[in-house]
């Protein structure tokens, strides 16, 4: 790949990919979708979260998806379940959210992680999958698989939808994607060996086992870190020009102020005057998971109307 002709090449930073300022675009955009669907319908699409717990994080990250979906319209509502929960318990409430007793839902979402001794498998399984947008469910998974994407999991699409926006091509490229887990790195690597625009690149999905990853990552046009460990790609492991997003989300507790900050599995500072595109920690990946799921609820809420056609 060619250092890319702009003006944080100029300055040889590279370039950053702001997600928050995309995800905004996409609000908008969806918003008024939304009132057309609203218009339409008599009703506005709708939300189901279910919560487990007292984490902290996912607590945050459910608030603010509540927050979003207003922002668009998109009607939310938050089921909190105790920690103690059995599996057979979680996968009853599922369908009986299915089953509308809890007035219409377009959208299940369960959020995780759940505790260890659910079976998330079993929980996952039983979210119907026209109205899974997370896009966990085997059906999802196999759509995917087979090229013919319907619910994609949200942090995935949303880093393609990053590189397509910023006009990152990816065609004949080699992406390498660290982490191999179903609801990031795997989808991720689908979707940028599928064909068509954001896709048809040659994909290396690395992970805990791979021998030598410096060297792998080295020779990445794209490069994508998934694991949720920070520092973990440093300059060294960088090619020139490559466009790097960073999916890590990890809290650490700043040596400077002696306060808790997030950051991504990128060492940002050290990579960016490497790299030709850099997506940061927080404002990079995150907002776009957001509104990837916002996009799948309004969709669901289409299908099920019969307005769009499922795959
Ligand atoms: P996971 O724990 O399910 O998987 C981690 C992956 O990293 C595994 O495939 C493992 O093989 C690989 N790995 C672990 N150590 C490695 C090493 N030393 N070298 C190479 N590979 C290694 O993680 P996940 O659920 O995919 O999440 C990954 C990170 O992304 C976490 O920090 C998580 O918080 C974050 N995340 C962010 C968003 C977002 O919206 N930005 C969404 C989901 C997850």
């Amino acid at each position: 790949m060619t250092m890319p002709t702009n003006d944080a090449a100029a300055d040889s930073r590279g370039m950053l990919l702001d997600g928050k300022a995309l995800a905004g675009r996409l609000e908008a955009g969806l918003a008024a979708e939304v009132e057309t669907f609203a218009d339409l319908c008599q009703r506005r699409p709708r939300l189901v979260v279910v919560l487990v717990g007292d984490v902290a994080a996912s607590a945050s990250y459910v608030k603010s998806k509540q927050a979003a979906a207003a922002r668009v319209g998109i009607d939310s509502e938050l089921i909190r379940v105790d920690e103690s929960v059995q599996t057979a318990e979680l996968v009853d409430l599922i369908r009986r959210i299915a089953a509308e007793e809890h007035g219409a839902a377009d959208g299940i979402l369960v959020q995780l992680p759940l505790p260890s001794h659910v079976d998330e498998r079993a929980v996952l399984d039983a979210v119907p999958p026209d109205r899974d947008v997370d896009g966990f469910h085997p059906e999802n998974a196999g759509l995917l698989s087979q090229g013919r994407p319907r619910f994609v999991p949200c942090t995935a699409a949303g880093v393609q939808r990053l590189l397509i926006d910023a006009g990152i091509p990816t065609a004949g490229k080699h992406a390498v994607i660290v982490g191999r887990s179903d609801i990031v790195g795997k989808p991720l690597s689908l979707l940028l060996a599928g064909r068509g625009t954001g896709g048809d690149a040659t994909v290396t999905l690395a992970h805990s086992r791979t021998a030598d990853l410096a060297r792998v990552t080295r020779s990445a046009d794209i490069l994508v870190a998934a694991v949720g460990q920070p520092g973990l790609i440093t300059a060294e492991m960088v090619k020139p020009g490559a466009a790097v997003v960073d999916v890590g989300i990890n809290r650490i507790t700043d040596p400077g102020t002696g306060k808790g900050r997030l950051v991504g599995d990128v060492d940002f500072e050290a990579v960016r005057p490497v790299a030709g595109w850099i997506s940061p920690v927080p404002g990079g990946v995150g907002p776009l998971t957001v509104a990837m799921l916002l996009a799948n609820t309004l969709w669901a809420a289409e299908i099920r109307l019969g307005h769009r056609r499922g795959t």
